[in-house]
């Protein structure tokens, strides 16, 4: 692992939701109180864009620009970054609700959860967007939703329902996206270190981010634990994959203990990651 170095971008209340656009050789992250959607271009230019509402997720839009997991359903951001546009609605009759983590598959569906703001058990729930923009509710109970990816083959989904302390996978269909089978994966955290956001690397390992727990996990396929890396900020929240050897990590953080809360930084750990699938719709 190469030394963490932290990256000159303001820091974030909640930074969340790494996302490398290998179609442009950029990175976006959101700090999801502040209500903003940031970019990081490889020249070192950092842009940041007011969304008016919380960004829990990203994915790249396969026609450009961005597709957005926020406050009360799923939004593209146009290329320029000016316009947020309706995808579709997702729990607009709840209001103490919002959207959290979520990832696509090969196929392009855009997988989101949603969770109570106050973090009430139960509240939430997952959802699948497809490329038709049609919203099915795949998952109900959730507390509070969080990473999601899939095996090499995609025939499992992992996912982190950050209240179980868990890291789960289901059985997946692709050609469907179905999720069935819900089984524990690996056991995470305990007490106030609570399992975050996901990214599943070249060679099939998951990486985990431990809120609370200042370290990201990387287990195997068969669920051990093969590496824990540490950060210099108590809540970490996600990390993911980029650069055009898709070798670097970037790890985003909350403010908190730790010298780097909010910090948005990146390593190189010696595994390589998998480009992030766009949204196909
Ligand atoms: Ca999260």
């Amino acid at each position: 692992m190469s030394p963490l170095a932290q990256l000159p971008v303001p820091r974030a209340a909640l930074g969340e939701a790494p996302c490398w656009n290998p179609a442009e050789g950029a990175l976006y992250w959101t700090d999801i109180p502040a209500h903003q959607v940031h970019r990081l271009a490889a020249d070192g230019t950092h842009t940041a864009w007011d969304t008016g509402q919380p960004v829990g997720a990203i994915a790249p839009r396969a026609g450009g620009g961005l597709a957005l997991a926020a406050k009360d359903g799923f939004w593209a951001l146009d290329p320029a970054g000016s316009q947020l546009t309706l995808l579709a609605r997702v729990e607009a009759d709840v209001p103490g609700n919002r959207m959290n983590d979520g990832a696509c598959d090969r196929a392009g569906r855009f997988f989101a959860g949603t969770m109570a703001e106050d973090e009430s058990p139960g509240a939430g729930a997952l959802y699948r967007l497809g490329p038709d923009h049609a919203v099915t509710r795949v998952l109900g109970g959730v507390g509070i939703s969080n990473g999601i990816g899939w095996s090499l083959d995609e025939s499992r989904m992992y996912y982190v329902d950050s209240l179980t302390h868990r890291v789960d996978v289901f059985d997946y269909d692709p050609a469907s996206g179905a999720i069935g089978n819900r089984r524990v994966f690996a056991a995470a955290g305990g007490g106030a270190v609570v399992p975050d956001g996901l990214a599943v690397d070249a060679d099939g390992c998951v990486w985990v981010a431990l809120w609370g727990g200042g370290a990201l996990v990387r287990y195997r396929p068969d669920g051990r634990l093969a590496q824990t890396l540490q950060i210099p900020a108590a809540h970490v929240t996600s990390c993911a994959f980029g650069g055009t050897d898709l070798a670097t990590l970037y790890i985003t953080t909350a403010a908190g203990p730790g010298a780097g809360g909010g910090a948005l930084f990146s390593g190189r750990p010696g595994a390589t990651g998998l480009p992030a699938n766009p949204f196909r719709g």
